[in-house]
């Protein structure tokens, strides 16, 4: 029988005063990390043609690449056609279950989930033992740049069974030390509650309940009790959009992470070579633009080459004061969440801060939605709900501060709605703000 010591199952301990989780990976200089990801690109490209991995074989095929030598570095990586979700779906489709783009033999894999299918079928995710480590690892980069350390409490609700974000969630945490309380999504105001009593009985030094705070803040307040969080902040930001924090679970759940200097998210570069790419050249556009989000991670059993997520993402290159070295990066969220509306280009986000204005619609919850729109000059629908409902005597006056804060925020005009509270659906994760007219 193995002894038990401390790293078996996880980490080795190291001093809580010191700056970075893996000094090591963290500074390396911009020569060592072109290095590893050039060795390490090569490496994978090299396994695509020899194992064969059909669906990245074709796609090399199609540049011409033959050879593990027609990719010299990493600044060949452009000559690579981009994969997306819709590639990993046919191939599925086509070899089921689990396609053609799988490094390893399903009897290397000990952990499978699927995405939450949002738009189309979801795809199948899997994980070898060192694939896992390597998300832990990398998410205790992240944990350790916020300031928080092995000892902490920390809540989270995140979904759990086929969708695979809770389990993973939760390994990271206890790999890297923390007492997990793992509370379930609210679905319901029962649920919500049994949550709620289990912070009010241990007290969270950490919260990670973020899709899920607005469902649990609701339920307290119905109930009038307070809710025993703390707040929820971060670093990273300063900058336009929010700092890069995961590339989905199916592509890399931890690539970066903000630190507490400067806007943006650290980028794991020994993990993932991440590019800012127009998507009708496969060029990078110029660092400080925004381009579709690609990943090409590295060191994995299975990995995914120059998968473009059709996800806004920016990057910037000057040295971080933090002393960290690698590059850092935004995200702009999701292309298929971008609305269009009288000669504007916004996110549902950008209507949802108009409507943070608007104090009377935010009590004790922001609850709304935005219609799709389908004509380019209609003014945008949104429906909103207001705790006294329609037919009170503020519901005027709040119609007419919604539209009048959109108009000044996001630039278009709003036809508003006032609804009755509770009268839009309820999510215990992520609720779903655009609607079909
Ligand atoms: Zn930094």
């Amino acid at each position: 029988m193995p002894q038990y010591h401390d790293g078996i199952l996880g980490p080795e301990p190291r001093d809580p005063g010191q700056q970075f989780w893996d000094p090591e990976a963290q500074t390396m200089s911009r020569d060592q990390i072109h290095q590893v990801q050039s060795d390490r690109l090569r490496d994978m490209v090299g396994r695509i043609l020899e194992t064969p991995v059909p669906l990245f074989q074709r796609k090399l095929a199609e540049a011409g690449i033959q050879s593990v030598d027609d990719i010299k570095s990493v600044d060949d990586i452009n000559k690579i056609p981009l994969t997306v979700k819709q590639d990993l779906r046919d191939s599925e489709a086509g070899a089921p279950p689990f396609g053609e783009y799988r490094f390893t033999p399903r009897e290397s894999w000990v952990r499978l989930c699927t995405s939450t299918g949002t738009t189309g079928t979801p795809t199948i995710a899997v994980w070898t033992r060192k694939d896992i480590w390597l998300e832990y690892e990398s998410a205790c980069r992240n944990w350790w740049r916020n300031g928080w350390r092995p000892g902490q409490i920390v809540t989270h609700a995140h979904p759990a069974y086929q969708y695979g974000g809770g389990v993973m969630l939760s390994g990271c945490l206890e790999y890297f030390g923390m007492l997990n309380i793992w509370v379930e999504p609210p679905e319901t105001d029962e649920i919500a509650v049994k949550g709620i009593n289990m912070w009010a009985r241990v007290r969270p030094d950490v919260s990670m309940v973020a899709f899920s705070l607005g469902r649990f803040m609701e339920v307290a307040a119905k109930d009038g009790v307070e809710l025993n969080l703390p707040a929820f902040s971060l670093g990273g930001g300063g900058g336009r959009g929010l700092p890069l924090m995961t590339a989905g679970l199916e592509c890399y759940a931890y690539v970066g992470g903000p630190c507490t200097e400067s806007p943006g998210a650290h980028v794991h570069e020994d993990w993932a070579i991440v590019q800012a790419v127009d998507p009708k050249t496969g060029q990078d556009v110029p660092d400080g633009e925004w381009g579709n989000l690609v990943v090409t991670t590295l060191d994995r059993d299975n990995g995914l080459l120059r998968y473009d997520l059709e996800e806004a993402c920016m990057m910037v290159r000057e040295p971080c004061p933090c002393g960290e070295t690698t590059i850092r990066s935004f995200w702009g969220g999701r292309f298929r969440d971008f609305l269009n509306s009288q000669g504007k280009y916004f996110m549902v986000s950008e209507v949802e801060g108009a409507l943070r204005k608007v104090d009377a619609v935010t009590q004790p919850t922001l609850e709304y939605v935005v219609v799709k729109p389908t004509s380019e000059t209609a003014p945008l629908k949104v429906r909103v709900e207001l705790l006294e409902g329609p037919s009170s005597g503020g519901a005027e006056d709040a119609r007419q501060r919604c539209a009048a804060s959109i108009k000044e925020l996001v630039g278009v005009e709003a036809d508003v709605e006032i609804l009755e509270r509770e009268t839009l659906e309820r999510s215990g994760y992520k609720a779903v703000r655009l609607v079909d007219a």
